[in-house]
């Protein structure tokens, strides 16, 4: 029999903030090569379990396994240099930088450890590396803006902007928290057919997203996540029918 590769494996995840319980007994599978989507109303979790699985936020209790690495005990840096690259629903860019210099950092901070002011200062010498952040910043549709400087961007570039300091760093993993927030039509569509140009690479990504023509036109799985919990996973065309999600977006 030909069993999938689980990438990611989250088991018996818990986590509460105070009062809170933000992610109650989560279990999610990521197989390789695939898109898994995460949707769900505001609130349910979704933030909060990814930054689980980057080491930013330490579970109650539970496991994250990366390619059968258990990251219990991790730094953040060193999930990345494993290989899981994110991107955050609210961007984090170098303002004061152009753009092939933000390209360029999450490179070396991979190689690194963490992003170091030699790093930045490093970024000038490294001619082949440049080249390979111009081909990106192509991907992107930045290359002509290659040297404003971030701080300058509109909220969607600067988004699209961050998802190529990931895509440098050539991850196994690739996170995504709602990659087209903030996006007008034409710019999310220009987003999408980047992400499924990704796909055809093979790397495996998880997407938290809310827009539903995003998720149908990327996912290859879906869980549904509302009040912490997983109520509902599988296909497309199973989860788009289901009453229990119809009924978790109803409140929103
Ligand atoms: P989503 O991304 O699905 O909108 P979040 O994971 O951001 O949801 O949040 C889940 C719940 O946990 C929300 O009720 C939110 O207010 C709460 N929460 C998230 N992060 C924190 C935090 N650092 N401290 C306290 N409460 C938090
Ligand atoms: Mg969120």
């Amino acid at each position: 029999t030909n069993k999938p590769n689980i990438v990611l494996d989250v088991s018996g995840v818990n986590k509460s903030f105070g009062g809170l319980r933000a992610l109650t007994n989560v279990n999610l599978q990521v197989e390789e090569g695939k898109v898994h989507a995460i949707i769900g109303p505001n609130g349910a979790g979704k933030s909060t379990l990814l930054n689980v699985c980057i080491g930013r936020i330490k579970p109650d209790n539970g496991h994250v396994v990366f390619n059968g690495e258990t990251l219990d005990r991790h730094q953040p840096h060193e999930i990345n240099q494993l290989g899981v690259s994110r991107v955050f629903q609210t961007p984090e860019i170098f303002a004061d930088l152009n753009l092939l210099e933000n390209v360029m950092i999450p490179a070396f901070a991979k190689r690194d450890g963490a992003f170091t002011f030699n790093a930045i200062r490093a970024v000038s010498a490294e001619k082949e590396l440049r080249e390979e952040a111009e081909e990106i910043l192509h991907d992107v549709g930045l290359y002509e803006r290659r040297t404003h400087l971030a701080g300058s961007l509109s909220r969607g570039d600067k988004r699209r902007l961050e998802l190529g300091m990931c895509l440098i760093q050539k991850p196994k993993l690739l996170l995504l928290d709602e990659p087209t927030a903030g996006m007008a039509r034409h710019d999310t569509n220009m987003t999408i057919e980047l992400l499924k140009r990704i796909k055809a690479r093979g790397m495996t990504k998880v997407i938290i997203e809310h827009d539903m023509h995003v998720v149908f036109s990327l996912a290859d799985k879906i869980s549904v996540l509302a009040q912490g919990t997983v109520i509902a996973e599988g296909l497309p065309e199973e989860v788009r029918g289901n009453p229990r999600v119809k009924e978790a977006y109803l409140g929103e």
